[in-house]
């Protein structure tokens, strides 16, 4: 149906369609010609809808390829019907042709893919544009260009018009709420239930009763029969469209049979007083009847060939949907797997108002509740609500945060550490915050406790340092007097030596030694000598600058390293500390005792420029000063005390 008429056919088929139908055409308006009802109006008012009817159904069944049978058929018919009124009567009818043609293709244009019945609008339109082009292309030309001699006797132009129009409108008005009725009723099922069957049976049956009333049975002569005709075709309609066309056809004829009966019996609507009028008038319903089952036939398979397009293309979409639904399950269900198989917790939240959309399992472990469809809020986990507020700040102004360390709580209390990472996306116009949250309480506890550990292993450190420094001092410094040891002694004077060589500088060596201390010993105990030496040890250190290093030798001997200083210098130095020792009261567990010293003076580079030259010729001055008589000052290399 309303297929386009350019399909592939070959030339033949199509010669062959079109003469057929211009002879079917051209023998319906023949007959309709030849019907008694027509002669009321003259021969020039056929029932020329009859045809017009015919090339409707025509268009719509075929599209615009049977326009050159159609009009082949129009032309013979015409020049059948009206041989002297040629030119007219072929206007008249060439006019309602074109104007059934012209509803066809309208409806066909208006609704390609829509169906002209479906909609209450198309039903009036269907039937209403065809009235209209039949008054505009046959009826008003008709009217304009008409002999008033052809027309009916004391009927004028205008009556002629009117009651042409109002016999359109009447067939109009009359198959109006068949077809509304019709749109709107469900289209019958594939196979048809009891009940459907009950009904068909009821209306045959009836419309059956009606023929054989009107059609043998009663007495309607004379032509009244005919505004009961369409009454039978609504029935057909309906059984067309509720059951089955080929049923209705059945109706149709069996319509039809019982006019010819009636006509043969002499009685009913169709029998007119000549036998042959009344075979023409049940010809007539048996037109009347077949072109109104074609036309609707035509729209009965257009509407089931429309709603099986619909069914199949509503099928086509719910499986579409189906399938999308399905794989939008699918997916769902893959991200909610992927989700929850995270070993992080993730939480999807509204970036504004912080209502929570979704959370895997691992974030609902960790926060010791269910979080998805429960009305809870990001903000309703956070213990410091300004740190919210500054992620959400970070959000909004950089679309992200990475390892964003805040601290929250679970839904029982418990506070703990959380490394966040948070992305901003963009999604059904709003802003969602995606978060990834890892526990670091565990982590924050070690960091804590490696912190206390390296304190304490800080502490430990310079306990030992300190220790070390002591020991370190322990082992450079004699116990007795708490002066540098002959050890540190002779690991700094290389040293110093160098250094000051380098420098172009001298280092004195003065060797001392306590005269006779053995007799202190002797006289009042070893105790009283270590007390007389301490003392002895805490004036020496006093005497001299902090860059000389005063060491106690060994025994009651002590040994004195004074860089950079001059030899002069040094003998006026010991000079001078052999007096002072000489005027020095000592006081030892209560004896009060003087004593004297020796002293060996060298000077490096004079007298040597490695420790052992140098303490050598020290040591040798002092054995000097011992021999010339003790409490004196000896220069290496001389024989002489160093100050005379
Ligand atoms: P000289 O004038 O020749 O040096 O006589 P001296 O007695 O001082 O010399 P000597 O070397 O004979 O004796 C040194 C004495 O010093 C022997 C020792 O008893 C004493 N002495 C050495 N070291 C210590 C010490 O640490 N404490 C005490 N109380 N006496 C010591
Ligand atoms: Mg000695
Ligand atoms: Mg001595």
């Amino acid at each position: 149906m309303f297929s386009s008429g350019k399909s592939a056919q070959p030339w033949l088929t199509r010669a062959k369609q079109a003469l057929w139908q211009a002879l079917s055409l051209s023998l319906l308006t023949w007959l309709s010609a030849c019907l008694p009802y027509s002669v009321d109006f003259g021969r020039l008012a056929p029932p020329l809808w009859l045809p017009a009817g015919f090339c409707l159904a025509q268009a719509m069944l075929r599209g615009w390829s049977c326009w050159p049978g159609l009009l082949l058929g129009l032309c013979l018919g015409q020049a059948w019907l009206l041989p002297q009124h040629a030119v007219l009567g072929l206007g008249i009818a060439a006019g309602q042709t074109m104007a059934s043609l012209l509803a066809g293709y309208f409806l066909r244009a208006r609704s390609s893919q829509v169906l002209p019945l479906h909609r209450l609008s198309g039903v009036l339109l269907f039937l209403w544009c065809g009235v209209l082009a039949n008054t505009l292309l046959a009826n008003l030309p008709a009217y304009l260009f008409m002999p008033a001699a052809l027309l009916p006797a004391g009927v004028s132009h205008w009556q002629w018009l009117f009651s042409r129009w109002l016999g359109e409108v009447n067939g109009i008005l009359t198959l109006t709420p068949a077809l509304l009725f019709l749109c709107h009723a469900p289209y019958r099922q594939q196979r048809l239930n009891p009940a459907g069957w009950l009904e068909t049976a009821l209306l045959c049956l009836s419309t059956l009763s009606l023929a054989l009333v009107e059609f043998i049975w009663a007495d309607f002569r004379h032509g009244v029969a005919a505004s009961l005709w369409p009454l039978f075709l609504i029935a057909l309609m309906w059984v067309a469209f509720r059951c089955r066309l080929a049923l209705a056809y059945c109706l149709h004829a069996a319509v039809v049979v019982l006019a010819f009966v009636g006509v043969l019996l002499h009685n009913g609507a169709a029998y007119q007083d000549s036998g042959l009028s009344g075979i023409a008038a049940a010809g007539m319903l048996l037109l009347v009847q077949s072109l109104g089952l074609l036309v609707f036939g035509a729209l009965v398979a257009e509407r089931r060939h429309a709603e099986d397009w619909l069914r199949r293309a509503n099928q086509t979409l719910e499986a579409k949907v189906a399938e999308r639904t399905r794989q939008l399950a699918q997916s769902e269900a893959r991200l909610k797997l992927m989700a929850d198989a995270s070993p992080f917790p993730l939480v999807m939240s509204h970036l504004d108002g912080g209502a929570l959309i979704y959370a895997n399992a691992q974030a609902e472990s960790l926060f010791q509740c269910p979080l998805n469809a429960t009305g809870r809020r990001v903000q309703d986990f956070y213990i410091d609500q300004e740190a919210r507020k500054q992620v959400s700040r970070l959000l909004h102004g950089e679309g992200a945060v990475r390892d964003h360390e805040v601290r929250l709580h679970d839904a029982h209390g418990r506070q703990f550490w959380a490394l966040i990472s948070c992305s901003l996306v963009h999604s059904d116009q709003s802003l969602y915050v995606i978060s990834g949250i890892n526990d670091i309480s565990e982590r924050k506890r070690l960091e804590h406790s490696l912190h206390e550990a390296n304190d304490a292993l800080r502490q430990h450190v310079a306990e030992i340092e300190s220790m070390h420094v002591g020991l370190r001092e322990q082992v450079r410094r004699d116990p007795l007097t708490g002066l540098f040891n002959r050890r540190y002694l002779d690991e700094i004077l290389p040293r110093l030596l160098a250094h000051m060589l380098a420098l172009n500088g001298t280092v004195a060596v003065m060797m001392v030694d306590a005269d006779h201390f053995k007799r202190i010993n002797d006289n009042h105990g070893h105790p009283c000598g270590d007390a007389v030496l301490a003392t002895l040890g805490a004036f020496l250190r006093d005497r001299f600058r902090s860059g000389d290093v005063v060491c106690r030798y060994g025994g009651e001997e002590f040994c004195i390293l004074m860089p950079g200083m001059a030899l002069d210098v040094a003998c006026e130095k010991a000079e001078q500390l052999c007096a002072d020792v000489r005027q020095l009261l000592i006081q030892a567990l209560g004896q009060r005792l003087h004593i004297t010293l020796s002293i060996g003076l060298s000077v490096c580079p004079l007298h040597g420029e490695d420790p052992a030259s140098l303490i050598q010729a020290a040591d040798a001055a002092l054995y000097q000063a011992k021999a010339q008589g003790r409490d004196r000052v000896c220069l290496a290399g001389s024989s002489q005390p160093a100050l005379f």
